[in-house]
Formats: C-alpha cells, sequence, structure tokens
C-alpha cells in the first residue's frame, strides 16, 4: 500500500509512530494509499518552519524573476508527466480521464501565469506635493494557508499556490483527506526543486484537525479555502481571532437561463456538460435549470435524450461521468434523491446503478427532476451530484428573480439570441461569472473567479487573485535641498 509522508521542512515526514488514514479509489471503492493523520505538534512545526523560510536571508534574495523561472519548471513537469498525473486524479477523484487531462492541462496553465506575473506585480507613485516622494510597495503577506477540497484537487492546489509563490509567500497546503495524490506528486517536485525549504511543505490529516489547528494558528498570514459554507464558516471564525484575511470559494446553486430564442443544441450541451462534469461535483455546476415556458417541454425533452445516452463507468475507463467520490457523499445524494422523488417528479435518472466489473464503486445516474417547489432545500442547498432541476419563467424579469432567490452567486449561463435581453439579465443577476451563450468558456484561468453572497469572500485566479497574497506598503519621502 503506497504510505504518503507529509512534506514539513524540507523532509518527509510520517512513520510507525504515526496515525494513518485510508484513501480509496471511489471508481471501485478499493484502497489504494493511506496518508499521515498529522499531529498538533507536526502542525506546529510546519507552522514554524514556514515562517523561518520566509524570513531566511535565501528566500530573501530570490528574485521574483527566479520565482517566475521555478514556476515556469513546475509548469513544464506538469505537461511532461500529463499522462501520470491524470491517472493518478481519476484514480483518485473518480472523474473520467478526459476530464482528469483538461485539470492536468489548466494546473499547468496556472503556473505558468503566475510564472509570467512573478515579476510584474508592482505598486505606484502617488503625486502629493513638491518634496515628497509617495510609493506603495507590493509585499508578500508571509505563510499562506492553502485548504483544498476533494473534487479539483490538482487544479486549485496549482491556482492558488501558484500566485502565492509567485508573490513571494510561504505555503503550506492542506490536502484533502480523499484524494491527496496529485498534491504529492507536486510535493515530490517541490522538495527536489530550487525553493528553500521550508517554503512549499503539504500536510494531510483530518480537516476538522488538522485543518481546524491549521487555520486558528497565529503564524499564519492568509488563508484560501476551497469546500462548504460550513466549513468556510467555521475557518472564517478562527481567522477572524487572529484579524487574517481569507479567501472563500464556498460552491454554488448555479442556473442556467435558457430562452425561447436561444439555438437549443448548443444549449442543450452547454446544460448537460454544466451538471454532468465531474459528476456533479463541481463548484460551478448548473445545478438549476431556468427554462422560458413556451420551450420547456421541447427542452427538457432534448435534455433527456442526451442525459439516457451517458456512459457511465470506472474513470479509467473514459466514460461521460464518473463516481460518487466515496460513501458518505453517495448517500447523502441518494437521500436527497428520494426526497425529491416525494416532492417533485423525476425525468430521468433518480436511482443509484452498479457498473459491471466496478461493483464497489459509488454510481448514481445522471437526474432530472421537475416540478419541485423552487424554496423547498434541493433546489436551495448544494447536492454535489449529478441533478439538475427544473423551473419555467415567462419573462426576463421572473427569470432573474429565480436566478437570484438562493443563498449562492457564483455563475450563471445565459443562452438567448437577443443581445439586449442577455445584457439586461447579465447586469441583474447576483453572480461573480456570467457566461453568454456558454458555460464556463475557455478554461478561464484568466477570468476572475468566486462567488456573490454565501459563494465566497475574494477572488481566484485572473491576475487579481495576486492581491489575495500580497499587502500594501505605503512609504513617503520627504526630501529638500
Ligand atoms: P469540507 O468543506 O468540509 O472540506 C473541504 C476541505 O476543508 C478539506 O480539505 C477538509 O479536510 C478541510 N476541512 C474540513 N473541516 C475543516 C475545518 N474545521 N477546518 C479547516 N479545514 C477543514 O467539504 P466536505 O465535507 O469534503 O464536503 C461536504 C460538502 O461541501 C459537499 O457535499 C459539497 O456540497 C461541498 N464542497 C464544495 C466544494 C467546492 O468546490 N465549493 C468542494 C468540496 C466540497
Amino acid at each position: 500500500m503506497k504510505k504518503i509522508p507529509m512534506l514539513i521542512d524540507g523532509e518527509w515526514v510520517g512513520g510507525d509512530s504515526d496515525e494513518w488514514l485510508p484513501v480509496y479509489n471511489p471508481s471501485n471503492g478499493e484502497m489504494i494509499a493511506e496518508i499521515v493523520n498529522a499531529t498538533d505538534n507536526q502542525v506546529e512545526e510546519a507552522v514554524a518552519a514556514a515562517r523561518r523560510a520566509f524570513e531566511s536571508a535565501e528566500w530573501r534574495a530570490f528574485k521574483p524573476y527566479e520565482r517566475g523561472q521555478l514556476l515556469y519548471e513546475m509548469a513544464a513537469f506538469i505537461r511532461a508527466n500529463k499522462e501520470r498525473l491524470s491517472r493518478l486524479e481519476t484514480e483518485d477523484v473518480g472523474k473520467p480521464l478526459f476530464q482528469a487531462e483538461s485539470d492536468v492541462e489548466a494546473a499547468a496553465r496556472y503556473f505558468e501565469f503566475y510564472a509570467g506575473a512573478a515579476d510584474k506585480s508592482f505598486g505606484d507613485s502617488i503625486p502629493i506635493e513638491d518634496g515628497l516622494l509617495d510609493v506603495t510597495v507590493l509585499e508578500p503577506m508571509g505563510v499562506t494557508l492553502h485548504i483544498v477540497p476533494w473534487n479539483y484537487p490538482l487544479q486549485i492546489i496549482s491556482r492558488s499556490v501558484a500566485a502565492a509563490l509567485a508573490t513571494g509567500n510561504a505555503v503550506i497546503v492542506k490536502s484533502a483527506e480523499d484524494t491527496p495524490m496529485t498534491a504529492h506528486a507536486l510535493t515530490e517536485w517541490f522538495k527536489e526543486s530550487k525553493l528553500p525549504k521550508g517554503i512549499f511543505q503539504h500536510i494531510t490529516g483530518v480537516g476538522s484537525e488538522a485543518g481546524a489547528k491549521l487555520a486558528s494558528h497565529p503564524g499564519i498570514n492568509q488563508i484560501t479555502f476551497t469546500g462548504s459554507v460550513k466549513t468556510g464558516s467555521s475557518i472564517m471564525q478562527a481567522a477572524a481571532k487572529n484579524i487574517v484575511p481569507v479567501t472563500l470559494e464556498l460552491g454554488g446553486k448555479s442556473p442556467n437561463i435558457v430562452y425561447a430564442d436561444a439555438n437549443l443544441e448548443k444549449a442543450a450541451n452547454g446544460v448537460l456538460n454544466s451538471i454532468i462534469q465531474n459528476a456533479g461535483q463541481t463548484c460551478s455546476a448548473g445545478s438549476r435549470l431556468l427554462v422560458e415556458a413556451q420551450i420547456k417541454d421541447k427542452f427538457v425533452t432534448m435534455l433527456k435524450e442526451r442525459f439516457q445516452t451517458l456512459k457511465i463507468g470506472a474513470g479509467i475507463e473514459n466514460p461521460d461521468m464518473g463516481p460518487i467520490l466515496n460513501k458518505r457523499q453517495y448517500e447523502q445524494i441518494l437521500k436527497k434523491l428520494e426526497q425529491a422523488k416525494k416532492e417533485g417528479q423525476i425525468v430521468v435518472g433518480g436511482n443509484a446503478i452498479t457498473v459491471a466489473g466496478y461493483e464497489g464503486g459509488f454510481y448514481i445516474e445522471p437526474t432530472i427532476i421537475d416540478g419541485l417547489n423552487h424554496e423547498s432545500t434541493i433546489a436551495q442547498e448544494e447536492i454535489f451530484g449529478p441533478v439538475l432541476s427544473v423551473f419555467t419563467f415567462h419573462n426576463p424579469e421572473e427569470a432573474i428573480r429565480l436566478a437570484n432567490s438562493t443563498n449562492y452567486g457564483l455563475v450563471t449561463g445565459i443562452w438567448t439570441a437577443n443581445i439586449d435581453v442577455a445584457h439586461y439579465t447579465a447586469s441583474r443577476v447576483e453572480s461573480g461569472q456570467v457566461f453568454i451563450n456558454s458555460y464556463g468558456a475557455a478554461g478561464g484561468i484568466q477570468m476572475p473567479f468566486g462567488g456573490y453572497k454565501k459563494s465566497g469572500i475574494g477572488r481566484e485566479k485572473s491576475h487579481l487573485a495576486l492581491m489575495n497574497y500580497q499587502q500594501i506598503k505605503n512609504i513617503a519621502i520627504k526630501y529638500e535641498i
């Protein structure tokens, strides 16, 4: 059994005296590895090592362009290991291989994007008065903590770690207990890289133990977290005690709004992909369909036909859709489907399935539910499975009202041929990202990503994310002769 150690202060940590936790392959339920459940002492050591590394002369001497070079090298490593990394991600998360391959490409792109930014992030000079030169300098936050979820581990580690290293921080990654494999592969590379020891560290373990200990540690200067609202809220409370900024990306209940004049073929494909990607276990999943009343039956039929032809199977077999992450998530989704059967009508799907040869895996049919009350918990709460709820509207105002009536506001898809309607709707929806006639266009490394309302605080991706990891120092210089 593969034993995955942690990286603390440049050394592998994990031995007989540690508690080891199992990691399973969601496609067949088999154990594939073990991780260390970090102790309080190990967390203390990691935070202390990060502080020493951050303050070291060696790290101060590391020039911004050298940080950039190192991140470019990481991107090259990711590309050169595309096959191995995608297989690891598929084995660990369950997603189809083609989706893992696109995650690997996105990870490489994050490192390249922020590599380029490493020596191009700078302050301003501010005109105040004669004899006074006022400048702002951007400085790293210090020790940044990256708490990563299980649904896109490779991408989510890459997007925040690349930005934090580009701007000169010492980073600690806490990977999700279910999916440590690609985090470990990146860690192996960092260990052998030119980075001073302690600048990149990887901690594993139970979220409510090691994760909570890290999040509340006074030695942490900034926290980036992706995951549930509940955990996000507790991390924010921990950060509040230390007056530490947080970047939170907390999921959504994102709508696709389909107007009657839309290209329905393209809209149906977009809606389908937005909910089956990673079996619906995606923060930006398009889990609500808001469709204009006069095309509802036709459009739902188009979707139903597409849902029925989807191939579901083990990630490694490259199906259209893979399994659910683990038994806990699987049972939660099935429970919600039972509730949906009572409160609405199942158009297609609605059940667990068994995949021949992979009987231990956690498979659920892609599902469309109609007839729910929009106030119901199923319509309002993140299901984190391949479950789409359908609602109708009669005019743009009603579409906008429905789109905005959840606690979330991460992504909105708008499908229409009418440019006025498209812009009007985009201007009124409470959503951090809006896609018109697409959903998740072009991957979006350069596009700011984050949520309105309970979908989170702050933005990741894009050059704006660099400010998550920097603080502004104003220096005023008085001169006279
Ligand atoms: P979670 O939010 O509890 O866990 C995410 C990460 O936070 C993991 O690394 C975990 O180890 C860590 N963590 C957990 N408790 C912590 C704590 N108290 N302090 C610090 N770190 C902690 O998510 P989950 O339990 O794995 O999944 C539950 C639900 O969360 C899912 O059903 C889904 O709705 C949502 N979720 C959303 C996303 C997203 O991309 N927005 C990702 C994963 C899960």
